[in-house]
């Protein structure tokens, strides 16, 4: 392997976790930045994502587990469909949560994940989500009671906010949970 090869393929441990998690190669990226021309939110993002992805390929993998570009994406894909290497920079963006949070970095923008979570345990168990009960888990993990109050009033008058849940297939997705624990514990991935 020339010098060369060896500067544009990253074998950093982040690159490696992202590419575990994710299935994303990021050394695939040749930095055309049409990801971060696309991103809604790149303008809030301390790093914009081709700089992220960039960023996991120099193997600067504090800057990157610290920084709140992946917290603040929403996930909405606009990037990963303007790739033209077939980069899933989505995809990259979770791997990266998911990697910060195993290895217990307190996230840079806390209520985001205060928000995953209070949303995956309302839909573990209730089969979907029942906002009602995911809005009291968020609550309870942010202790912001008033925020949002009258947006949350608004919706409650126009119906969109039911007071009993649907356990409509929650057996299914409790079945679902309980696969993806299995396969995470045979992995073993840390
Ligand atoms: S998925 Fe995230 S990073 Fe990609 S364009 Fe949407 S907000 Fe930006
Ligand atoms: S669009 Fe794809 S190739 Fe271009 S900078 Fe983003 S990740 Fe890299």
């Amino acid at each position: 392997m020339t010098e060369t090869n060896q500067t544009l393929t990253s074998h950093s441990p982040l690159a490696e976790s992202v590419l575990r998690e994710s299935g994303q190669n990021v050394n695939l990226c040749y930095q055309c930045r049409k990801c971060s021309a696309g991103c809604p939110i790149s303008y809030a993002m301390d790093y914009k994502p081709a700089q992220l992805i960039h960023a996991i390929r120099l193997g600067m993998d504090d800057l990157v587990i610290n920084s709140k570009t992946m917290w603040l994406c929403a996930s909405c894909e606009t990037c990963t469909t303007r790739c033209p290497q077939e980069v899933d920079v989505a995809k990259v963006m979770d791997a990266v949560k998911i990697t910060a949070m195993k290895k217990g970095i307190k996230p840079t923008i806390p209520d985001v994940a205060a928000f995953y979570k209070a949303a995956l345990a309302n839909i573990k168990k209730c089969g979907r989500m029942y906002e009602v009960g995911m809005i009291v888990g968020l609550k309870m993990r942010t202790f912001d009671f008033f925020k949002d109050m009258d947006m949350g009033m608004k919706m409650f008058k126009k119906g969109k906010l039911k007071l009993i849940p649907s356990f409509t297939g929650a057996l299914t997705t409790w079945k679902i949970f309980q696969r993806v624990k299995r396969i995470e514990k045979e992995t073993d991935v840390q």
